[in-house]
């Protein structure tokens, strides 16, 4: 099982991708997940991403899919995944599909998770995360259920992504207009594009997702 999650910031890709993968026993690679893990360690790739990061715009195609390659060389997308954030440009769909054509591997499809702009400003502003295990929330959608406390791994301090100030998440929203939503009509022209309304209930998002996935094999 081969998946692509595309959506806006804050269309619900990350949590739909962890609980779609948790029930399904495959791999969520989220290219925004390595980089944040890059940029904590100081690691290469992290000071190099960061300054993108910062200001909402794409980290370099190259960077990118050297993030994929690395993986899938080293054998950690054979047993199913579901790609989380990439690709993000044309270009890294391209790249990504003769990556995938070289390994003897394809994608099943590619899942458009539906939002309307109001909706994204609404939920990125309400967003949260552990910074000890990554996990999200969203107020008032998904609340831990002890105030500011993980439910997950018990981490006493939900925070804020940088990125998803005000001023950041609107160049966020451009950025995707112009760079990420192009590979919409490019998995569309592969026959490979399916798309959910991604507004409503957060279980019932998944069990549409699940559908998909389960008819896409
Ligand atoms: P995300 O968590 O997917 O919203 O990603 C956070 C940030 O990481 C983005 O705003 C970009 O700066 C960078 N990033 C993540 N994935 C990619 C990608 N596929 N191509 C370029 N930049 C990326």
């Amino acid at each position: 099982m081969n998946f692509i999650f595309l959506g806006p910031p804050g269309s619900g890709k990350g949590t739909q991708a962890k609980r779609v993968c948790e029930q399904l026993d495959i791999l969520h690679l989220s290219t925004g997940d390595v980089l944040r893990d890059a940029v904590k360690n100081g690691t290469d790739l992290g000071k190099q991403a960061q300054k993108f990061m910062e200001a909402g715009d794409l980290v370099p195609d190259e960077l990118i899919v050297g993030i994929i390659e690395e993986k899938l060389q080293s054998g950690q997308l054979d047993n199913g995944f579901v790609l989380d954030g990439f690709p993000r440009t044309v270009p890294q769909a391209e790249a990504l599909k003769k990556m995938m054509d070289k390994n003897d591997k394809r994608i099943d499809s590619a899942i458009l998770l539906d939002v309307s702009d109001e909706e994204v400003i609404k939920r990125l502003s309400g967003r949260f995360t552990c910074p000890n295990c990554g996990a999200m929330y969203n107020y008032p959608y998904n609340m831990p259920k002890k105030e500011n406390v993980c439910d997950k791994c018990g981490h006493p301090e939900l925070v804020r992504r940088p990125d998803d100030e005000e001023a950041v998440v609107k160049n966020r929203l451009e950025v995707y207009q112009k760079q990420t939503a192009p590979i919409v009509g490019f998995y569309r022209n592969e026959s490979l594009l399916r798309e959910i309304s991604a507004e409503g209930a957060l279980e019932e998002i998944t069990d549409a997702v699940l559908k998909v996935m389960k008819e896409a094999r």
